[in-house]
């Protein structure tokens, strides 16, 4: 079984090489690389790939990065480091309205580099999450941990609840089954991915209007489930590193 749960990083960069030296090393780190080459790319990617981290370049072609950075987060609180050669905007960059959670000026050290990728991580773990989902009508609370559905409380297990939460706080992107055991259960857990299937119906039954045919977790064939709670243009379900 395929146990991924390392740490996903999404490089935003049109520097093809240092796009690549970039992903070469993080991936050497243990990192689950995911890369865009213009702006368009990373806002998509930014939103399906479900990243724990974004490295962000400021200059780029389509949208640039603090237009992304402002539209990312409108959706998600995940970290970002930008990539700057500007110096001229180191404060709208560590002004509180960017958005940004560090930056990093070019030329860096890889060293310097995957210190701040490391302190970044770990602040999100410890301090850096959400109190509150709301989407779909849904709305889950995760310090109590209750859950209400259009303002009617739900009752949910430990598990149901962990499980929504892990799919809202990643909408749109496509969870897999494996990813999901592993997140929710444990890397120790016994068991296998049905157990995952099992859950998501028994969540169904609590949230869908029509179980039958679910429109907020959606099954994506062969790969795993996708939270809609909100339109989205844009939907990826390729779930493969890319090269
Ligand atoms: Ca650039």
């Amino acid at each position: 079984m395929d146990k991924d749960n390392r740490p996903r990083i999404l490089i935003i960069e049109d520097e093809p090489d240092l796009r690549k030296t970039l992903k070469m090393n993080l991936k050497e780190q243990g990192y689950k690389v995911f890369t865009a080459a213009d702006g368009q790319e990373g806002l998509e990617k930014a939103r399906s790939k479900a990243p724990d981290l974004i490295l962000l370049d400021l200059m780029l072609p389509g949208l640039d990065g603090l237009s992304l950075l402002r539209a990312v987060r409108q959706q998600s609180d995940v970290p970002v480091l930008v990539l700057t050669a500007r110096t001229a905007d180191m404060d709208k960059i560590i002004g509180l309205e960017s958005g940004a959670d560090d930056y990093i000026t070019k030329p860096f050290s890889l060293g310097e580099l995957l210190a701040r990728v490391r302190a970044l991580l770990r602040r999100a773990r410890s301090h850096g999450v959400r109190e509150v989902l709301s989407s779909g009508g849904l709305t889950l609370d995760l310090v109590s941990r209750r859950a209400t559905l259009n303002g009617k409380e739900l009752n949910l297990s430990p598990k149901e609840f962990s499980l929504l939460a892990e799919l809202m706080r990643h909408e749109h992107a496509v969870l897999s089954r494996d990813l999901l055991l592993t997140r929710i259960w444990g890397y120790d857990f016994v068991g296998d991915s049905r157990t995952v299937d099992v859950h998501i119906r028994w969540l169904r039954e609590k949230i869908e209007t029509d179980p039958s045919r679910p429109m907020l977790i959606q099954t994506v064939r062969g790969i795993g489930y996708r939270f809609e709670g909100s339109p989205t243009t844009t939907t990826v379900v390729d779930e493969d590193e890319d090269e």
